[in-house]
């Protein structure tokens, strides 16, 4: 559909929706990532994964029945990475009754959404648009209608800068099918707030130009050994480097 920008040859790369994301917010916070430094587990981020983890059961068919949820909640987590997380933030059981009363409250918003036209859950796109380079997603649900294929991504928080991370899930879309999707969504279960893209040609020619940038940038920094850029901003708070990073502690210290 189209060409992909060339790109250097270099280190392998695998590069993840939240990597991408990461990188346009802050170059040496995605460098971080991509060398294992990432950045402390949070409540919140443990129960939206619970959540989604719901949610893509409740649309493949098996919707959770009020007197079970807990015990569906603790098997998810048992079974899953939740295990792990659960680990590392340190919650006593008292705490997550609470997140799972949390996260029921959401799971019941998330049943009252239509899911017309629902096709399959947490849908993992995989392409490799030049050598050693690796583009990686999950669509937490796809949608078919009468024009085409909706990409949804659900939000347990806020919707917040969203726009990145469409633009990706269409660009992995379009290389894996060969189809532009018709549209691409992020969707807070919590608000009700929707963002809402159409992705055109160019709309994925220049993401796939600023993912062959990042790649460049990224194969630079490691053959020379130094960072890229650093932007300090909210997203420091996540940022598995924030320690030993001045703009980083700027950043927090002002509330940017
Ligand atoms: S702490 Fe902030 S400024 Fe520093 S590398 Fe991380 S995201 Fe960038």
């Amino acid at each position: 559909m189209f060409d992909f920008p060339p790109i250097a040859p270099g280190e392998p790369v695998r590069i993840s929706a939240s990597t991408f994301v990461a990188f346009r917010q802050c170059p040496d916070s995605a460098l971080a990532r991509l060398q294992g430094e990432w950045g402390p587990e949070s409540r919140a981020a443990f129960s939206g994964g619970l959540a989604h983890r719901l949610f893509a059961r409740h649309l493949s068919g098996e919707p959770i029945e009020g007197q079970d949820f807990g015990r569906v909640c603790r098997s998810e987590i048992g079974g899953s990475n939740l295990n792990y997380k659960l680990g590392a933030l340190g919650l006593k059981p008292s705490e997550l009754g609470r997140v799972i009363d949390e996260v029921g409250a959401i799971y019941e918003r998330f049943k009252k959404i239509p899911a017309d036209g629902f096709v399959g859950a947490e849908v993992a796109l995989m392409v490799e648009p030049a050598e050693s380079v690796t583009l990686v997603g999950s669509v937490d649900a796809v949608f078919m209608g009468d024009e085409g294929v909706r990409l949804v991504d659900w939000k347990t928080g806020e919707l917040g800068e969203v726009v990145d991370q469409l633009h990706f899930y269409a660009l992995l879309w379009t290389i894996e099918k060969d189809e532009l999707p018709q549209m691409v969504e992020a969707v807070s279960v919590r608000t009700g707030e929707r963002v809402t893209e159409v992705p055109d040609s160019a709309t994925v020619a220049t993401t796939a130009g600023q993912v062959a940038d990042m790649v460049g940038r990224l194969r630079s920094a490691w053959e020379e050994d130094r960072g890229i850029e650093r932007r300090g901003g909210p997203w420091c708070k996540f940022c598995g480097i924030l320690d030993s990073c001045a703009e980083g502690r700027a950043a927090t210290r002002l509330g940017v």
